[in-house]
């Protein structure tokens, strides 16, 4: 009995080990996937977009029409060639989009027409109950935030909470108009002075931020139903500025070089494609030469170079598997070497989307 707890020590230690070989191999498996996904090109143009999104708010607009775009080009193929009805579902989307556009449209003009009436500008301030109130709107770069105090009808206290605008307008620019509009104790229009590239939209998105701020303490001011803030903040926002456009271009360049070149490296067997440099030598060679306006087998290293492993699947079916373009490849390239890796690639597509492998083999 005395020599259990001794006996005990190798069999908690066979258990530790089982337990460590299950975490090792769930791990292995969360990096599979994670690899499958991204070797997807629709999930990697999804964080992109995502992403874009995020950091720069003002493009979501563009993103989304982009967006809408592509799918529609990309669908529309699917639809011509394999009968796919997601571009209709794509099209009840727009409509969605668009009637949520319509009805926000519809009740920014309402409130706008409602504050003409109701507002905290000028004498407005006498409407405003005192208190401290926060408030948003947008500067030159992003949401300026300000907290504005009010007593007997005055603003006694403005202060800056949040100024992305730094990057490019001082914030010692503030300072005049702050002293001004304490000074007179509500809020006026002061008179700008010449000053230089997005200063205006600094000081404008200070006055906005300050009139929603003490839109805050009239009781009946008019707002925005819930359905529209979310609308503008998720859709609209504000037109893209010079830094947005610029961000979107070197993202753009940075994705055509990326699913272009990188991603025939990253999916396995197919990095052979990066390589061709399009010299046509395997074209003369080819019996085939065209084939459904793709020149053979050239056009089948481009495909699978641009990741577009179905197109060359339905194009392999006219190799005979001659072996002449292998001969003639300066870096050894051939019809059927691509299509066996774009085979591999598009099988592991398949598997990823729940389709099996026996449909693919079939296909
Ligand atoms: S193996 Fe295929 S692609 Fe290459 S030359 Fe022959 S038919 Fe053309
Ligand atoms: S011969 Fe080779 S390098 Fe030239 S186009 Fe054909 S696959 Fe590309």
């Amino acid at each position: 009995m005395a020599e259990r707890p001794e006996s005990n020590i190798p069999m908690r230690k066979t258990e530790e080990t089982a337990v460590w070989g299950r975490q090792a191999a769930e791990a292995s498996r969360a990096w599979t996937v994670l690899g499958e996904a991204l070797s997807t090109r629709g999930v990697r143009l999804t964080i992109y977009l995502v992403l874009t999104a995020a950091l720069f708010p003002s493009s979501r607009f563009i993103l989304l029409v982009a967006l809408v775009l592509s799918l529609a080009v990309v669908w529309g193929r699917e639809l011509s060639r394999t009968g796919s009805r997601k571009i209709f579902y794509l099209a009840a989307c727009v409509a969605i989009l668009v009637l949520g556009y319509v009805l926000t449209r519809a009740d920014v003009v309402r409130v706008d027409e409602a504050r003409i009436s109701t507002n905290p500008w000028g004498n407005g301030i006498s409407l405003v109950a005192d208190g401290t109130y926060q408030g948003e709107a947008w500067g030159y770069r992003g949401p300026i935030r300000v907290e504005v105090s009010v007593r007997d009808h005055r603003i006694t206290d403005i202060k800056t909470l949040a100024y992305p605008d730094l990057i490019s307008v001082k914030d010692s620019v503030l300072g005049p108009f702050r002293e001004a509009l304490l000074k007179a104790g509500r809020l006026e229009r002061p008179a700008l002075p010449p000053m230089y590239r997005g200063a205006e939209q600094t000081i404008e998105g200070y006055l906005n931020a300050i009139e929603a701020a003490l839109g805050k303490g009239i009781p009946d001011y008019p707002r925005y139903n819930a359905f529209s803030q979310v609308f503008l903040a998720a859709f609209i926002g504000r037109a893209p500025d010079r830094v947005t456009l610029n961000a979107l271009a070197i993202l753009f360049a940075t994705f055509l070089v990326f699913e272009y070149t990188l991603q025939s490296m990253i999916t396995p067997g197919t990095g052979r494609a990066i390589s061709c440099y399009n010299c046509a030598t395997c074209v003369g060679a080819c019996p085939i030469k065209e084939a459904e306006g793709v020149q053979m087998p050239m056009g089948l290293v481009l495909l699978t170079r641009l990741g577009d492993y179905e197109r060359v699947m339905e194009l392999s079916k006219y190799c005979v598997g001659c072996g002449r373009c292998a001969a003639k490849c300066p870096i050894g390239n051939s019809g059927p070497l691509v299509i066996a890796a774009a085979f591999q690639a598009y099988r592991r597509q398949q598997k990823g989307k729940g389709a099996s492998p026996g449909e693919e083999a079939a296909s």
